[in-house]
């Protein structure tokens, strides 16, 4: 049977992908060095590439991690002596806010409900923060950050860097690189390629801070530290042996939501997460988790009332392969993932086989 996965992350892989992996293998991708012409060509084709879809300005520099969860660390590492605040917003934001005390660091976390209204342009940010992160779209509760309500909290503070983690609600996210400094994103969630590639886009100011910390005598990393990162992204190089196959296939799928046009690609996303939220709406036990407002559109998290096992165990039997709830919420929410390659069919096939396995 084939499955089709609705998981939050490694997701359904995007339909085009397996032919260029066959397409990559023929052009002898595997052996191809990460210091020779044609790897200085793909990065330097990924970078503009990718600014050129999501709108980042030519100014700001893109990076290749190991992974988010590394994304995290040289974000605190390389731009906060002592204090980030956190936007408390699930088990990813608390993800970003421990890096911070394992680095010995001094962060603030900030408690976001999920299902209230928070006027975010007053959030109180405390006192001398260097850094502010958000989980733009926090997995494990499906709750979604207004981006857009931060530009008077960078205008009044202009020092203050912002980091976001799109990681799963790229590429519908539309972010704006006058207020942000700091993205980050993996390559196995919305962009539907296997895992193992993260993408650290970081703004002059960011690296600033970087080589501030770094005469001062703070430890910023090593090899992976924004000072090392920028110099060798100076010649499109890295610190070290990158990713490469995957580089390749980022370019390919970029190059493919590029062709479908990234607008047609959101509408998408809406129009498929409406038809989740609807059925929801319509349940009469079981519901989304998050305030109205607020709601994921790339991964809705419903309140299954300690049923999630038994439903996802049904779904699998389909071959329908969804998540269940976050951590400790494990049997308590089932997760949905949203992402293109997952498609309005698709959708449509799960709701229906929703309907036999809900009760
Ligand atoms: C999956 C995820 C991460 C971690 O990404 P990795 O590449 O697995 O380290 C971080 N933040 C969010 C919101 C995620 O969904």
């Amino acid at each position: 049977m084939k499955k089709i996965y609705f998981t939050v992350g490694p997701s359904q892989i995007s339909p085009s992908v397996y032919a260029h992996i066959e397409q990559g293998l023929k052009e002898d991708i595997l052996s191809l060095s990460h210091t020779g012409k044609d790897f200085i060509d793909l990065y330097k084709r990924v970078s503009s590439e990718l600014k050129l879809l999501f709108n980042i300005p030519e100014t700001y520099r893109v990076f290749f991690t190991g992974s988010s969860t590394e994304s995290m660390e040289r974000i605190i590492n390389n731009t906060v002596y002592k204090k980030s605040a956190h936007l408390i917003t699930g088990g990813f934001a608390q993800k970003f806010y421990k890096t911070a005390i394992d680095l010995r660091k001094h962060p603030v976390p900030i408690e976001i409900p999920l299902d209230k209204e928070s006027n975010f342009p007053e959030l109180h940010i405390p006192q001398d923060t260097e850094l502010l992160c958000i989980t733009e779209n926090d997995t494990s509760t499906g709750m979604r950050i207004p981006l857009e309500a931060f530009s008077s909290i960078k205008k009044n503070n202009p020092g203050l860097l912002i980091a976001v983690d799109i990681v799963s609600s790229i590429p519908y996210v539309k972010v704006d690189y006058s207020i942000i400094d700091l993205a980050f994103f993996s390559i196995h969630k919305g962009l539907g390629l296997p895992a193992g590639l993260g993408i650290l886009i970081v703004s002059e100011a960011a690296i600033e801070k970087a080589q501030f910390l770094y005469k001062k005598g703070v430890a910023i990393g090593s090899h992976h530290s924004f000072i090392s990162l920028a110099e060798k992204e100076e010649i499109f190089k890295t610190p070290a042996t990158p990713n490469v196959f995957y580089i390749y296939l980022l370019e390919k799928v970029i190059h493919d939501m590029s062709t479908k046009g990234i607008e047609g690609i959101r509408l998408e996303t809406e129009k498929k997460a409406k038809m989740i939220y609807d059925f929801f709406n319509k349940h009469d036990r079981y519901k989304p988790i998050v305030h109205e407002l607020y709601r994921s559109l790339t991964t809705p998290v419903i309140d299954v009332q300690g049923n999630a096992e038994h439903i996802a165990d049904r779904l699998a039997e389909r071959g329908l392969i969804i998540s269940k709830g976050y951590g400790a919420n494990s049997n308590q929410h089932i997760r949905i993932a949203n992402f293109p390659s997952i498609t309005e069919k698709h959708i449509k096939n799960l709701l229906i086989s929703m309907e036999k396995c809900l009760d």
